[in-house]
């Protein structure tokens, strides 16, 4: 079974996933770290997207699944210049490739396979079985970041306004917009623990593989 769980950042995604992931027995992966390691390289080799589009698609080519590891790219910089690659639709098919490739490559003892991103039920895997979307009110979501990134609270304003700008160019970008699946159930993590957000997510995967099972014994009988 694949889960698909998208959302904005700071609302909770990895923290779910992660817990799902134990939980169920999944293999995770979190897709916002490919964006982040070609921003790295981006960085590194003193791009501008804006201006060499084709250098950025060059160096898309280079990134691998096990980029996604680099426990060095967490920060507001890399994830400001990952949401600016991430508009580039020929960087974006590469990456899609190794996400497609990572979902269909679970074998046992995992279950199957959860992504976190932004168009995981929509573009990536229109086919999983559960979609999730989490989102929480933009000032919780900074609030989080901050903490994450133990940040200090004068940055208040500056990641809020960071935050506010990464939203607004995901959603609104040509490709692959940050916007629920149709058939995605939506989690607002805003007012609840993160206990209760992971209880509510399990219930609903939980309700996924029995659904699943029982179109699979349908399907044996038929
Ligand atoms: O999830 P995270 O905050 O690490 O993602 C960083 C950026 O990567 C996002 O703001 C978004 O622009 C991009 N991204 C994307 N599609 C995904 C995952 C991340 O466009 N599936």
């Amino acid at each position: 079974m694949i889960i698909a769980i998208d959302g904005p950042a700071g609302a909770g995604k990895g923290t779910i996933a992660g817990y799902l992931a134990l939980k169920f027995n999944f293999q995770y992966l979190d897709t916002g770290m490919l964006y982040r390691a070609l921003a790295k390289a981006v960085i590194q080799a003193n791009v501008d997207p804006a201006l060499a589009p084709e250098e950025v698609i060059q160096i898309a080519q280079s990134i691998t699944i096990e980029a996604a590891q680099d426990p060095d790219l967490r920060g507001e910089k890399v994830a400001a210049m990952a949401s600016q690659v991430a508009v580039i639709p020929e960087a974006r098919l590469l990456l899609n490739d190794l996400q497609r490739k990572f979902s269909h490559s679970i074998a046992a003892p995992y279950q199957g396979a959860i992504l976190d991103g932004r168009d995981i039920g929509t573009v990536i895997c229109p086919e999983a079985e559960c979609k999730l979307f989490i989102t929480a009110r933009p000032e919780v979501r900074t609030q989080r970041r901050l903490l994450e990134t133990q940040e200090s609270s004068d940055l208040l304003a500056t990641m809020s306004q960071q935050i506010a700008e990464r939203d607004k160019r995901d959603s609104t970008r040509q490709i692959a917009p940050l916007t629920p699946a149709v058939d995605a159930i939506i989690i607002d993590t805003s007012d609840l623990t993160i206990d209760e957000a992971c209880s509510k997510a399990a219930m609903y995967v939980t309700k996924c593989l029995s659904e699943l099972k029982k179109s699979q014994k349908q399907s044996i009988n038929h």
